[in-house]
């Protein structure tokens, strides 16, 4: 028998490679040989849009020469130095980032979105303790929210299905409902997720203010199912923190570099962080890096005197000057290709396009923000009963047979595991845009 190129691979693949969130099924498994714009080619030539932009953060397409040419460069002339000292790059990327947040941060780089979120969590304890505020170190975040993988990111995640087979976790973190606009109770004058916010204020006094840390928090919760909050609500939570003496840690790992239509997604709703956690479409995912940016003036509290004021935390590849040289290329193509503009502009178009959607009897909400995409699927539109998980992997496979790659996200423990979700590159072609629109509409009328 003659054993074709795929599976030979997927022999091997099955044989040696443990893969993330995959159970041991091969049959599915896509072996990517190589990539161009929105377009992905697989070892048998099959040719796939990736509406997901991989894990929501190739932002601005796959095969740009310029990032290449970038790494390359900056490994010719510098591979590699601790940021425990200092290079270039790193000095020019995070110039860069302050020009995208009015000069109010200072930037701790990492490698990766769980990173950036575990230094966040030790600078706000550690800035609590050198305020004389040690009993300050309980961290408040939203079911459904999802963080990072890591001890403390997987912990202060909402999501029970990723998280009880390795729990006890870190400890002091807890969870409040998040603001689903969808389920929640609308007040007279339209507005929603009050919930939600109230909720923080409660158990910040009920816990005893001032043992709470902070607050962490997407703007959009993205892979917990794209909820889209209420225009008030995140001014109100900005409100409680300041009121109960917490630190708002925003995390902008998939909202951030122009998927929701703005520079960062908190930039939607009016507020300030104090800090901010980014990382996939900081280097479009062509390397990996993180960054942690923090308020100068948190920044500042840590210039004491004593042995132990500096902030004790290290990693050896954070802020890598190539991840770095690529990051800051990344960003000249958003802003000359005004890719977060573009993200806008197709957001609204795809508002207007699923519209017709809505009168699927299975399309319970379609929340949209820029190019940023959560389809909620139900069985029972007044019932809000999630459909069964064959009904969505249906759209799923029609999709892929028809060379559209979407994702599925929720919560399976919660038996919400009923969104589709996309978030294609923002340079996506306008051809591209009309593929993906019609194949997910034509799909999900065939489900
Ligand atoms: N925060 C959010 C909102 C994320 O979506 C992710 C990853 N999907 C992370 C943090 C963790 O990032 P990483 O996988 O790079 O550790």
């Amino acid at each position: 028998m003659v054993v074709s190129q795929k599976e030979d691979f997927l022999q091997k693949d099955t044989k040696n490679i443990w893969h993330s969130m995959k159970k041991y099924d091969s049959t599915s498994t896509m072996i990517i040989k190589k990539a161009k714009g929105s377009w992905v080619t697989d070892v048998n030539g099959n040719r796939f849009m990736d509406a997901m932009s991989g894990l929501w953060c190739v932002n601005v397409g796959y095969g740009r020469e310029e990032l290449a040419k970038a790494a390359y460069d900056q490994m010719v002339e510098l591979p590699y130095f601790p940021l425990t000292q200092s290079h270039l790059p790193a000095i020019k990327l995070a110039e860069k980032l302050n020009e995208w947040l009015d000069d109010e941060y200072v930037f701790f780089f990492s490698n990766s979105g769980s990173e950036a979120n575990e230094a966040a969590f030790k600078i706000v304890r550690q800035y609590h303790r050198q305020n004389n505020q040690p009993d300050r170190w309980k961290f408040i975040s939203r079911y459904r929210a999802y963080h990072g993988s890591t001890m403390g990111s997987l912990a202060a995640t909402g999501q029970a299905s990723r998280k009880f087979k390795y729990e006890p976790l870190s400890q002091g973190f807890l969870h409040v409902s998040p603001p689903d606009c969808y389920r929640s109770s609308h007040t007279p004058d339209g507005t929603c997720c009050e919930e939600s916010a109230k909720e923080i204020d409660r158990v910040m006094t009920w816990e005893f203010d001032e043992t709470i840390a902070g607050v962490i928090m997407e703007p959009i919760i993205t892979g917990g199912g794209v909820f889209i909050p209420h225009d008030n609500y995140l001014k109100e939570v900005r409100k409680i923190c300041d009121n109960h003496g917490a630190l708002l840690i925003i995390d902008e790992v998939i909202n951030g570099f122009g998927r929701t239509g703005a520079p960062f997604g908190f930039m939607n709703y009016d507020i300030k962080p104090d800090i901010i956690t980014m990382a996939k479409g900081l280097t479009s995912a062509y390397l990996p890096l993180s960054a942690t940016a923090v308020r100068r003036d948190i920044y500042e509290a840590f210039k004491g005197t004593e042995e132990y004021d500096h902030f004790r935390h290290i990693n050896t590849f954070g802020g890598n000057p190539a991840a770095c040289a690529v990051a800051l290329k990344n960003l000249e193509i958003i802003e000359k290709e005004n890719l977060i503009e573009r993200s806008n502009l197709l957001g609204k178009r795809l508002i207007l396009e699923m519209d017709e959607m809505k009168n699927h009897p299975n399309v319970g909400d379609v929340r949209i923000k820029g190019l940023l995409m959560g389809i909620e699927l139900v069985d029972n539109k007044q019932k809000k009963l999630p459909v069964k998980p064959e009904k969505i992997q249906k759209v799923i496979s029609a999709c892929k047979e028809r060379g559209l790659i979407i994702g599925k996200n929720g919560d399976t423990v919660a038996g919400y595991n009923n969104i589709i979700t996309l978030s294609p590159p923002l340079n996506m072609t306008d051809q591209d845009f009309e593929f993906m629109v019609s194949t997910l509409k034509e799909c999900i009328w065939q489900m």
